[in-house]
């Protein structure tokens, strides 16, 4: 007589076998059973139609990036649209990605752009609204799209006329916290900014070497104070976008001591690099704001990520052309910003941060998948758990590889990380239980992404 059990009676589409589920709380030894798209089982799983062998591997959830621009701006294409940008998402085992879109006119305008563009996505999706004209339709607009899922803006306090237009901004700020929405937050203060930049050009001091000055520390510092009086007063959710310094993260930690509603993300170029990259020839290539600070302040990042200071990694992935990026005669203020790195995030963070002792697994799952699913209200995603989405990425921390731009998905033609010796990388992803990424193939169509409704905060 067959035992019977709760789980005998679910019928399992697909089950993973022999690997170590990694969630933020710990790493077990466990089987995962999927059914329609969804974890149904985690522990042991009856037999299923299609099974996977994940001996010897890892057991992750699919990664969750808060910080990219795959979508079109009414002037701009980037170069990795939404087809490319998920094609390096998912076969670096990211299978949300959130996007920034930009106010045309409204703000549900720039959520339509988005969601044509988002038609060719390989991984879900969903969109961060960058607010250039905080006006009282737009602000009028938040409660609408907030219903419709649509929970988070984007604000840039580097923008030349942030200062002037506070009041407006305050008002949106007070719109997002009513509505419930996260505002994601560029936080570098357009006056250091401008005042440093203007310094450097009259003393003609043009090449990317001058870059870090021309972006100070303190111009995080500044921007973040005072973004925290904002968070106080308007009781707005905020979520610092690609910290790179030491001092930001010392005004975020008083800010979260404040019990301020705030979060903080950096990005890899802040773990990996330091200024002293900008003393090479081909320094632009490793541009994007802020700029690459000292040994000291990525020491203080890793510290911070441990701690639970930062939040979570996002990569910011905008990437240009080794053209682009190294045209002759651009100064320093004219490189355009962003790299690549949708690939590379989850093997480097294992590779430089797991195995190296400076990150606990559980730590890179929270910070890469858990977090920023939570902070994001992106229902069913960033952990292994019965009932969420089967995003689930196979990864064999053993194999090591080279990073090559030629052999990754972006449509750039160099990487940031070119030539870097990682160990530990994905063998397979799925999407909903879908196979969207096997053994150095694309099999998910791109047709396969879905928006992602969120709940309001
Ligand atoms: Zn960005």
């Amino acid at each position: 007589m067959a035992r019977s059990s709760p789980l005998e009676r679910v019928r399992i589409d697909l089950a993973i076998r022999g690997g170590q589920v990694v969630t933020r709380g710990g790493t077990v030894r466990a089987e995962v059973g999927v059914q329609d798209g969804r974890i149904a089982a985690i522990g042991e799983v009856p037999r299923a139609e299609e099974e996977l062998d994940a001996t010897g591997k890892l057991v992750l959830p699919g990664c969750v990036d808060l910080h990219t621009h795959l979508a079109s701006t009414p002037t701009f294409t980037p170069l990795d649209d939404f087809e490319h940008g998920t094609r390096a998402a998912i076969a670096g085992g990211v299978t949300t990605v959130c996007s920034m879109v930009y106010q045309d006119g409204t703000l549900r305008a720039g959520i339509e752009r988005g969601l044509r563009d988002a038609q060719r996505s390989l991984a879900d999706f969903a969109f961060h609204v960058v607010v250039t004209d905080p006006n009282d339709a737009a602000i009028g607009e938040l409660p609408s799209l907030a219903r419709d899922g649509h929970t988070s803006l984007k604000v840039f306090m580097v923008a030349p006329r942030f200062d002037e237009r506070i009041t407006d901004y305050v008002r949106l700020l007070r719109g997002a916290a009513g509505a419930g929405m996260l505002v994601a937050v560029h936080a570098e203060d357009h006056a250091v900014v401008a005042r440093s930049t203007a310094a450097l050009h009259a003393a003609g001091r043009e090449e990317v070497r001058y870059f870090p000055e021309s972006r100070p520390p303190e111009a995080e510092d500044v921007a973040l104070r005072s973004a925290s009086q904002l968070a106080a007063k308007t009781g707005a959710a905020m979520y610092f976008v690609h910290l790179s310094s030491r001092l930001a993260i010392a005004a975020l930690g008083e800010a979260k001591a404040r019990g301020l509603r705030v979060y903080g993300e950096t990005r890899p170029l802040y773990l990996y690099l330091t200024r002293a990259r900008f003393e090479r020839p081909d320094a632009a290539l490793w541009v994007g704001q802020p700029p690459l600070r000292e040994q000291d302040d990525v020491d203080a990042m890793w510290q911070a990520l441990r701690d639970g200071l930062i939040d979570t990694v996002g990569t910011d992935h905008y990437p240009h052309t080794r053209a682009a990026k190294l045209a002759p005669g651009l100064a320093f203020d004219r490189v355009p910003p962003g790299v690549a790195n949708l690939e590379t995030l989850l093997p480097m963070l294992y590779s430089e941060g797991v195995r190296r002792g400076r990150l606990t697994l559980e730590r890179m799952v929270d910070v890469l998948a858990t977090a920023p699913a939570r902070i994001a209200g992106l229902r069913g995603k960033g952990e292994i758990a019965v009932g969420n989405d089967a995003d689930v990425v196979i990864f064999d921390p053993e194999r090591t590889r080279t990073i090559r731009a030629s052999e990754m998905h972006s449509a750039c033609d160099y990487d940031p990380f070119d030539g870097w010796e990682v160990t530990g990388w994905p063998t397979l992803t799925l999407l909903r239980g879908q196979t969207a990424y096997a053994e150095g193939e694309i099999r998910a169509l791109p047709v396969q992404g879905r928006l992602v409704l969120r709940r309001s905060m």
